[in-house]
């Protein structure tokens, strides 16, 4: 009765249409990872930045889940084992890099990205972070080593793709590391990236001119344009395209912390805007931070309360009566929330693999095994 009911209401018949013309699978995913972006932080940067709850563009996603981060010998993780859960659907020790014990007693072995998944079905691919490109969190993308600290070898294996012809477009932090990794091989990395069929540089204008593209400079750079020339780019492959960006959310410093988080929320709304209803759009973090709300008055604005609580003889960080922060990832649950073809699937609790899990399916694509 109830039923018969809905379907007879123009908001049902609505839901019917739109139904009717949904993709059954994405042709795109973009991947927005914030490092250490837990709910506290989440929950605090959206009250700094408009003075009400819930008022972050990722907050109005129509599906959201929440995902356990633990790794496989830690309840903690760090982002090296996070990223590989959501990368590879396997659960590895920290530090460790998409690559899992191999049972021989200290040994490892690769386990394929997601990213390597796209290279191998020919779509395009990008990386785009505001940390270092080396870092855990893009190198569980497309390198696979025992120890994140393995610069070397994840620069190497950055332009000795596994699958495909390697990342399309990479865009990061670490021009000084790049150079000293290269260095090391009797090389550069404008020579090495070049020889790769890279255009190489500092400018992320360069995304968007032509081919393939690798950017690395030790400056901040404006998210929201370098990511919509990047989506631009990477739009131009009728097969589709994955992208992962990261923002990083940790900081000692919670204004500075929380504005990283509303930094992505607006890159996120933008983001959505344009990318076009059959791409998967996902939001998460890889652990969540220790950071919590513990006051403030709805009378003046958030940002102030912290500002002056931090100007009081003696306050510390950590005890700020209205936002503290203990510099550590923390244990719980972060969320996940998603919006586009295979959104659906993000209900619940679950394990951080469950991510890989989404995508895959989303894409239509079954694991090697
Ligand atoms: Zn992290």
């Amino acid at each position: 009765m109830a039923a018969a009911m809905m379907a007879g209401s123009p908001a049902a018949a609505q839901r019917a249409h739109r139904a009717q013309h949904r993709p059954a699978h994405a042709r795109n995913i973009i991947l927005f990872l914030g490092d250490a972006g837990g709910l506290p932080t989440i929950s605090a940067a959206g009250i700094l930045a408009h003075d009400r709850p819930q008022a972050l563009f990722l907050q109005s996603m129509p599906h959201l889940g929440l995902s356990d981060t633990s790794s496989s010998n830690r309840w903690v993780t760090d982002s090296a084992a996070g990223m590989t859960a959501i990368m590879t659907g396997r659960k590895t020790n920290n530090s460790m890099v998409s690559v899992v014990p191999d049972g021989s007693g200290g040994g490892v072995k690769p386990v394929k990205t997601l990213l390597e998944y796209a290279e191998a079905h020919g779509l395009s691919t990008g990386v785009v972070t505001n940390m270092p490109i080396w870092d855990a969190t893009p190198a569980a993308c497309f390198a696979h080593v025992a120890s994140r600290k393995d610069k070397g070898d994840i620069f190497r294996q950055m332009l000795a793709p596994r699958f495909g012809n390697g990342v399309d477009i990479l865009i990061g932090k670490g021009r000084a590391d790049a150079e000293a990794a290269f260095a090391a091989r009797q090389t550069s990395p404008e020579h090495a990236f070049a020889a790769a069929g890279y255009r190489f540089g500092n400018d992320p204008a360069l995304v968007g001119q032509h081919g393939r593209v690798a950017v690395l400079r030790d400056a901040d750079f404006s998210p929201v344009s370098t990511v919509e020339a990047t989506v631009r780019q990477l739009d131009r492959n009728p097969k589709g395209y994955f992208l992962m960006v990261e923002w990083d959310m940790h900081t000692p410093n919670p204004l500075k912390g929380l504005r990283h988080a509303v930094e992505m929320d607006d890159l996120i709304r933008r983001i959505s805007a344009v990318a076009g209803k059959d791409t998967l759009i996902l939001f998460t973090a890889d652990h969540s931070f220790g950071l919590r709300m513990s006051g403030g008055d709805r009378a003046s604005p958030l940002a102030r309360q912290v500002e002056a609580a931090a100007a009081q003889p003696g306050a510390t960080v950590a005890s700020n009566p209205v936002i503290s922060v203990t510099d550590d990832h923390t244990g719980e649950e972060v969320i996940a929330t998603a919006s586009g073809p295979g959104a659906e699937r993000l209900h619940g609790f679950f394990p951080n693999t469950r991510l890989f899990e989404i995508m895959m399916a989303a894409f239509g694509w079954t694991e090697d095994r």
